[in-house]
């Protein structure tokens, strides 16, 4: 009863829309985008505000982004005092944001902002949650062929549904994003969060464009700790890992073990037996070092979390009056 006039609600609603920007270095698309988001938000019927967090860029993106705050005051810019990534940058953003609905974009307009058209209308259909399904990649066959993996990885292994080729370009709804902001966790895989909230999600299948301008800010380096923090955060396979390999190990040894006494007794001369000793020790050594390994990744996590440090530190802010104040 209750949903069913909120879905009444939110088809005749123009929502305020709130749009997330993550920047890093991207001076050479910053124009292109401004623009574009500008042509964007003359298609809207409603308020939209844009809040650009600049993640510690070393270019000039600092002074484009104030000057166009200064020029549009649906502008926001929040910048951080270092580089504190990615997945930080979308987490700080959707701490600040304004907006019924919040929309989370790169900013190198590989995500276009008109499929936001459409994600606000699937919203309207009473969905909380709509994310992007990447359709094609421009990305090499190597890094394709990775993704892939991953995401298949992560779907038979995570416990919360974490969807096929979706990353973070989506469109929540506020009492999403609020239950994401109110998350204290450090490591920060927004995706993940996205996901464990629940409510009605879905996918809506897009062309992924290629970068309009600069470089790739994710190297094999970043994107290969991303996807360790999403295995890590979301699942304890790994962990159980160990113990699935340890009852092999005991059976294996237990099988060695009467195979050695039966050799010993049985058989006149009992085999010298370097080599099944070394290969043991060797096998052995390997499994121990790959499960401290494991143990590792879940222990340095929880060290993160443990010190309880601020996610991530502001130098300034510039517009919708310093952003309401540093929000809430
Ligand atoms: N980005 C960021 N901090 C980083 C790396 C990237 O805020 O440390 C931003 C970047 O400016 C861009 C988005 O995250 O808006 C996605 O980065 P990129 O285009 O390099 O990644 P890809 O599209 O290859 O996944
Ligand atoms: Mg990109």
């Amino acid at each position: 009863m209750r949903s069913s006039r909120m879905n009444q609600d939110r088809a005749q609603a123009t929502p305020e829309l709130g749009v997330v920007i993550p920047c890093f270095d991207e001076e050479a698309v910053l124009p292109a985008l401004f623009e574009e988001l500008t042509r964007f938000a003359q298609a809207l019927p409603g308020k939209v505000w844009f809040l650009l967090v600049n993640d510690g860029s070393r270019d000039r993106s600092a002074a484009l982004l104030d000057a166009q705050c200064d020029r549009d005051p649906r502008f926001a810019a929040l910048h951080f005092s270092r580089n504190f990534g990615h997945q930080t940058a979308v987490s700080a953003g959707l701490a600040h944001v304004r907006g019924d609905v919040v929309a989370v974009l790169d900013a190198d307009l590989q995500d276009p902002p008109a499929v936001v058209l459409q994600m606000i209308a699937k919203w309207r259909e009473g969905y909380d949650v709509v994310y992007g399904v990447r359709q094609n990649r421009k990305e090499g066959p190597l890094l394709r062929a990775c993704y892939a993996a991953f995401y298949r990885v992560m779907r038979r292994v995570a416990n919360v549904e974490i969807p096929l080729d979706a990353g973070d370009f989506s469109l929540m709804d506020r009492r999403v994003v609020d239950l994401v902001n109110a998350m204290p966790e450090h490591n920060r895989f927004v995706r993940g969060l996205r996901g464990w909230v629940g409510f009605r999600q879905t996918g809506l299948p897009y062309d992924r464009a290629a970068r309009a301008a600069g470089e790739a800010k994710y190297g094999f380096r970043k994107l290969f700790r991303l996807a360790l923090d999403g295995l890590v955060s979301f699942s304890s396979l790994p962990l159980r890992l160990a113990a699935w390999l340890g009852l092999f190990a005991s059976v294996l040894g237990f099988v060695l073990m009467l195979w050695a006494l039966v050799a010993a007794f049985v058989s006149e001369t009992t085999p010298p037996g370097w080599a099944s000793t070394a290969v043991i020790v060797l096998f052995f050594g390997g499994v121990q070092l790959l499960m401290l390994g494991v143990l590792g990744e879940y222990l340095g996590r929880i060290f993160d979390e443990v010190k309880g440090r601020p996610h991530f530190v502001v130098a300034h802010r510039r517009g919708w009056a310093a952003t309401d104040a540093a929000a809430r």
